[in-house]
């Protein structure tokens, strides 16, 4: 099962209404979070739970303005020579103890040489989080992640393989949608935002699934030809 992605019109209409919503929303968010913490400490150790919900509801609408303001800014970013094997190690070092607390151990294998692309390293990181979380997210009794780089038809590819619960190959064609999650708790935003950022450079992603034993994510990106 492999099917490409592309939701580029879908993309450009949500992009542009997020920066506005999004900012608008930012600053009252501020403002709350302020206050319901001297709020929390003048309640001296009362109502613990309210707050605990409290906080944790607002981090999650803190991911889904993060998010879509990483959607509204791809216009305004400086592309350089970026090595993706640095972007791919370093993911795996800042997830890795994410995913030992989910019972999750990633392997990383990184081609032998330097692999350059163009694009913005922090997008870049993005993208290769988002996946990260996901594979994470997708294994509930934890399992392998693995983590490659590689050289396939002169292209460079990044791989990301889980062991997880896989994606019935009806719903392969809803990824990216926006608001499209099958978790409880998910923002259906991820791979909407990691969709636009691999666009955004010339790249392009390939899926393979299979429900019960997991999931590879391709992401295919065109070599740098500047020395
Ligand atoms: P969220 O993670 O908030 O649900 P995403 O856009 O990141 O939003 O992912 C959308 C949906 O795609 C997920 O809810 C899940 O159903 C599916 N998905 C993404 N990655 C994986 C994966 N590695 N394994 C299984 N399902 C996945
Ligand atoms: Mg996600």
């Amino acid at each position: 099962m492999l099917e490409q992605l592309r939701k580029s019109d879908t993309l450009n209409v949500v992009g542009e209404l997020a920066a506005g919503i999004a900012h608008e929303i930012r600053n009252p968010m501020t403002a709350l979070k302020g206050f319901i913490q001297l709020l929390e400490k003048s309640m001296a150790g009362q109502h613990q739970m309210y707050f605990q919900v409290i906080s944790t509801e607002l981090q999650r609408i803190e991911t889904i303005i993060t998010e879509f303001l990483i959607l509204a800014k791809p216009q305004a970013v400086k592309f350089d020579r970026v090595n993706i094997n640095d972007r791919v190690k370093e993911t795996f070092d800042l997830m890795n103890a994410q995913a030992l607390m989910h019972n999750v151990t990633m392997h990383c294998d990184l081609h032998a040489d330097p692999l350059f692309i163009q694009g913005e390293s922090n997008q870049l990181k993005q993208v290769l989080i988002n996946f990260v979380k996901n594979a994470i997210e997708a294994m509930p009794s934890g399992g392998s992640l693995r983590l490659r780089t590689l050289v396939e038809h002169n292209e460079i590819c990044i791989e990301i393989k889980d062991e997880g619960v896989g994606i019935p190959e009806d719903k392969i064609k809803k990824l990216g949608e926006p608001f499209y999650t099958t978790k409880e708790r998910g923002t259906g935003l991820g791979l909407m935002v990691t969709l636009n950022i691999i666009k955004e450079h010339d790249g392009r992603m390939e899926v393979e699934s299979s429900v019960g034993k997991g999931t590879i994510f391709k992401v295919f990106f065109k070599r740098s030809k500047h020395v």
